[in-house]
């Protein structure tokens, strides 16, 4: 089981961080968690081409984790040579956001099926959509993936993903603070995914902002770092992998972060730039 970091960025523009996104490879498949700005950039520069992303999972329908999910589903579409519909699984209220997506593309759409016979043939662009609650399990190929409740509020609902597979646990937590759903989620997970701020920079940046005092809601409901080392040993996990970084890290930075994870976990901390990947 490989995760690999296609996007560690947040809302917050990076000219070197793509959007959050994650790509999880198990079983033959490639399981994109997330679709953040640049996602298809990263895609190809993991080496997976954009026919071969075998699903889309969603943790929740924040901007910064579906903005180019539009690019996804129009490049698979019209790159791939036969017409596969693109599942989309993610928390209730995914299909109303992909209705919406999928209306902003319907002129492009047209155009294309009016060009392509062999995209006109095979019946336009298609997406399955399955809405999923906290404590639903389901397959795709073999990999076993279980839904476990977040907490990201007053976002809601929002929802983490636990892939099994030969073995192997992979835990994407997606935007949460430490809660009794993620504790489930990661329990004994071979890699432990975890979006995270820093507390102390976001205090320091905040009057420097015009918006600071909106800056500063962001603390309510994402781990720190010490957080998602914290919950990293409570869940007895082997790798603790960090993303989603906010403020983005500076080069030379890395080993910082790291620090503050390890005052509270003892096992593997990996951090590092976008294509970042952990295999077990
Ligand atoms: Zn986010
Ligand atoms: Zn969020």
């Amino acid at each position: 089981m490989k995760v690999t970091l296609l996007g560690t960025g947040s809302p917050l523009p990076s000219a070197t961080c793509a959007g959050p996104s994650s790509l999880v490879q198990a079983g033959g498949l490639n399981l994109l968690v997330d679709t953040g700005r640049g996602v298809i950039m990263r895609l190809i520069g993991a080496m997976v081409p954009p026919p071969l992303v075998s699903a889309v999972l969603l943790t929740h329908l924040h901007s910064d984790h579906i903005t180019d999910l539009n690019d996804v589903i129009t490049t698979r579409w019209i790159s791939s040579p036969a017409a596969t519909p693109l599942p989309i699984y993610g928390p209730v209220g995914t299909k109303k956001m992909v209705d919406g997506l999928v209306s902003m593309l319907s002129q492009d759409e047209g155009y294309r099926l009016e060009h392509h016979d062999d995209l006109r043939a095979a019946g336009g662009m298609k997406v399955e959509v399955h809405e999923l609650n906290a404590g639903e399990s389901f397959t795709i190929g073999d990999v076993k993936i279980s839904v476990h409740e977040t907490d990201h509020r007053p976002v809601a609902p929002t929802i983490g993903f636990r892939f099994e597979h030969d073995g192997k646990v992979a835990a994407l937590a997606g935007d949460t603070i430490p809660c009794q759903g993620l504790y489930d989620m990661c329990q004994s997970a071979d890699i432990y995914v975890q979006t995270v701020l820093r507390e102390d920079l976001v205090r320091a940046f905040a009057p420097l902002v015009p918006t600071g005092d909106r800056f500063l809601d962001i603390l309510d409901y994402h781990s720190t770092v010490q957080q998602a080392g914290q919950t990293a040993a409570k869940c007895n996990v082997k790798t603790l992998l960090l993303t989603h970084f906010v403020p983005a890290i500076q080069p030379g930075q890395e080993d910082e972060w790291r620090a503050m994870a390890a005052e509270h976990f003892s096992g593997e901390i990996v951090i590092g730039p976008d294509l970042t990947f952990v295999e077990k």
